[in-house]
């Protein structure tokens, strides 16, 4: 198996290392390659990506991604936009678990707001909003699928103001309907105050592009911050997996990042690839080193990302030693 490693900027640079670590222990078959990308490449070369580094994920059997720094710069691309459309990973899944929360959003990845339909003028600027039937009735069967295997899906959407997420509803109904998966809807501002309220009525929630954003943003708060949540975004033939957070600048270079975060995105990798039971070690790994009382300072403790990851990586080797 082939696996490209994108660090990016910031504390991608702190938390992917330790994680790919964890991956090379279990998986030694793995064949890493490194592919440079971001803001700091930017500045270097006057690109973030390049098509050859597109062609080098494309060739990969998944990828493991850290987080890039969106420069200040009006004609900009965002590199993770450009890999997501490129890749057609249209399916953002955000896990969220931790005491009394269990739900997964399910976010569209490809379109909606990030369509990257804009245009500033002097005076004015414009976002376009698109959803297309395909991708609404794609990332609705996803997360049909999903919900099909746990218990219900609520579709988050704001259809009372916008026609687009109308269409969007009633396509996602259609196909719960026509999975027979029980479903229900609620408007996107209510939604994010109520998983907040009563997190464990929900289970998976699909939702458009921006609004998955921001709810899964809101929805870290249930479990501790955004060190903690993974995320995979997947297609058909491509999958990509990376922590919720950013390349969080104001920490970067401190050795303070959480890495729990990426590394549990390396255990969705595994999961994807069909490894569970090596995924499963990955996160009791962290589990273990948690209860020890070893944790960051995002989580209440002392220790610094390269202690938090040596003791994972130490867990990890007791819990399956000689691999
Ligand atoms: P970007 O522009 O790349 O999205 P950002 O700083 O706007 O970066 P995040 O990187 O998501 O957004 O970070 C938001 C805040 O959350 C940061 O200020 C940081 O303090 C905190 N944070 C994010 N990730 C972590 C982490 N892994 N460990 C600890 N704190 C984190």
């Amino acid at each position: 198996m082939r696996i490209a490693v994108v660090e990016g900027d910031g504390i991608g640079h702190e938390v992917i290392p330790p994680t790919r670590d964890l991956l090379a222990i279990l998986r030694p078959d793995f064949e890493f390659f490194e592919v440079e990308a971001g803001y700091g490449k930017w500045q270097r070369t006057g690109q973030a990506i390049t098509d050859d580094d597109i062609s080098a994920l494309r060739n990969a059997d998944a990828i493991l991604f850290g987080a890039i720094t969106t420069p200040p710069a009006r004609d900009y691309r965002s590199v993770i936009l450009r890999i997501r459309k490129e890749l057609d990973l249209y399916a953002n899944v955000r896990p969220v678990k931790g005491t009394g929360v269990d739900l997964i959003v399910v976010r569209e990845n490809t379109e909606g707001l990030y369509s990257g339909v804009e245009k500033i003028e002097q005076d004015s600027a414009c976002t376009v909003r698109c959803i297309t039937r395909k991708g609404s009735e794609r990332i609705s069967r996803y997360a049909c699928g999903l919900a099909a295997r746990r218990r219900t899906l609520t579709i988050g959407h704001k259809a009372n103001i916008l026609k687009s997420d109308v269409f969007f509803r009633d396509i996602c109904f259609a196909e719960a309907e026509k999975a027979g998966v029980p479903v229900r809807e609620c408007y996107i501002d209510a939604l994010c105050l109520d998983i907040l309220l009563h997190p464990s009525q929900y289970d998976v929630i699909v939702t458009t592009n921006l609004f998955g954003d921001i709810l899964s943003d809101v929805a870290a708060y249930l479990v501790g911050g955004l060190g903690l949540l993974p995320s995979a975004n997947i297609g058909e033939n491509h999958s990509l997996f990376e922590p919720v957070h950013g390349s969080a600048p104001d920490i970067a270079g401190r050795d303070i990042a959480n890495p729990i975060a990426a590394m549990r995105s390396g255990s969705m990798l595994l999961a994807h690839l069909g490894d569970h039971g090596s995924a499963a070690l990955v996160d009791q790994a962290i589990e273990q080193t948690v209860l020890k009382g070893i944790m960051t300072r995002d989580l209440g403790g002392t220790a610094g990302t390269r202690v938090f990851s040596r003791g994972v990586r130490e867990e990890l080797e007791r819990l399956a030693p000689g691999r």
